[in-house]
């Protein structure tokens, strides 16, 4: 079905892992019809497709925050899910490591909250313990983290888009959102394949979330800012440098969780992603540059708060971006003997991060209601871990809102 052909009880705007999951929610509503609108020619375009492809455990989100109780919920389910419809998966666990004693006070912590946030299996490694499961890792002490796995997010996203089709909504490809204006009863909605109409409409739009929440009349109160990763991948003679999932301490200080390396389903170790200021918000390449998208970080005062505190660590992720042994340097901390010539570039990702006008990064996940509509504005990492209990949520909380059959 087309998304012209009918006015439809809720229109989403985004066809990444979030936007899917709540269609594939809501369509399973008996009675509620669903469209979802999507600006590129294929799903998980971009954040959804260009991430570690990690399930996340709950280990690192503040107890009681959307975050942790939706990440330890969506976790589950993302497994029961990729079981079910056979996509690529595996709980293979991994370990967090302290390479000095300045990061034990924040191992400790990070396991003081992966315990509140009612992580079982948790278990404090000491140096000879790590080589027993990471046997070319560094440290003094480390975190094994058994619930954490690996999964393919774009299968996930493209098997919610069949499950849609097949309750009868509809996934429009090529279908960029340029306009949104109210009607009686509903809203009209201009793509780049014509007129929608729909009684309800849900903002999932990942990196121009902000955009498209202005578009429709609603001022978010914050503004996404881009974060570029860049991933290294080991080269095949030294994948067996890393047998699994291996992270540092994060800096608590930021919602970004520092170099890792990360085994993929598909086979291979990706390293990466560090975190630099993009000035595109779809860039992926080190020179990508959109003077709207430039302009408007810049105009923002919240991203000027924002350089004022962490300019410091700005610097450090621009230089590790252009440099590659500085970027080699990063993850030597975890593997001594890991040679520049062990890695080469691989893909990029880009975060949609919201920041407040106070300069303050947004932590926790953000979905607001407006009249008829809600809008996800802050939906980084853990959200594709926990896409499905996202989309829960979200459709118990349109049901409410829109009152839906
Ligand atoms: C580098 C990186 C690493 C990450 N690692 C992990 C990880 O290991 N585990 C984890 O759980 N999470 C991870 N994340 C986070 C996770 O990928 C995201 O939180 C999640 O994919 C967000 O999904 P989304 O649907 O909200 O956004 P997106 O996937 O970005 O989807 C938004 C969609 O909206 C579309 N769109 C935008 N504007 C319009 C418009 N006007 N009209 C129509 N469509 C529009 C876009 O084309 C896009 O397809 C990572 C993210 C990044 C960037």
């Amino acid at each position: 079905m087309t998304p012209t052909d009918r006015r439809w009880d809720v229109g989403i705007v985004g066809g990444g892992i979030v936007g899917l999951a709540t269609a594939r929610a809501l369509a399973a509503r008996p009675g509620t019809s669903v469209a979802v609108l999507e600006a590129e020619d294929r799903l998980a375009a971009h954040q959804s497709g260009r991430n570690s492809g990690v399930i996340h455990s709950g280990l690192y989100y503040r107890p009681g925050s959307l975050k942790a109780r939706y990440c330890v919920e969506g976790r589950e389910a993302m497994y029961r899910f990729c079981a079910e419809h056979g996509i690529r998966h595996e709980r293979c666990g991994k370990v967090v490591v302290a390479t000095d004693e300045r990061e034990l006070s924040a191992l400790a912590e990070l396991e003081r909250r992966g315990r509140a946030n009612g992580l079982a299996g948790l278990q404090r490694l000491g140096a000879d313990e790590l080589r027993e499961h990471e046997p070319h890792a560094a440290g003094i002490a480390a975190l094994l983290v058994p619930e954490t796995g690996i999964a393919d997010y774009p299968g996930v996203t493209n098997a919610l888009a069949k499950l849609v089709a097949a309750a009868g909504g509809a996934v429009a490809l090529g279908a960029r959102v340029t306009a949104i204006a109210r009607e009686t009863g509903g809203l009209v909605v201009e793509t780049a394949r014509g007129r929608v109409r729909c009684r309800h409409l849900i903002n999932c739009a990942g990196l121009r979330s902000d955009r498209v929440a202005r578009l429709a009349g609603v001022d978010p109160g914050l503004r996404i800012v881009p974060f570029r990763g860049d991933y290294y991948e080991l080269v095949a003679a030294r994948r067996s440098l890393v047998r699994n999932l291996l992270y540092p301490v994060p800096d608590p200080e930021l919602p970004f969780l520092g170099v890792h390396f990360t085994r993929m389903v598909a086979g291979g170790v990706e390293a990466g992603p560090n975190a630099v200021l993009a000035l595109r918000r779809e860039g992926y390449g080190r020179l990508s540059f959109s003077p709207r998208d430039a302009l408007e970080v810049a105009a923002w005062a919240g991203t000027w708060r924002m350089a004022r505190r962490f300019w410091r660590t700005g610097l450090g992720e621009l230089h590790r971006a252009f440099s590659r042994r500085a970027f080699v340097r990063a993850l030597q901390r975890l593997v001594p003997a890991l040679r520049d010539e062990d890695v080469r570039r691989a893909g990029a990702g880009v975060r949609a991060q919201a920041v407040e006008r106070s300069g303050v990064l947004v932590d926790d996940f953000r979905i607001v209601r407006a009249e008829r509509m809600i809008h996800v504005l802050n939906a980084p990492s853990p959200a594709a871990t926990a896409s499905l209990t996202i989309g829960e949520a979200i459709a118990s909380m349109a049901a409410d809102a829109f009152d839906l059959r």
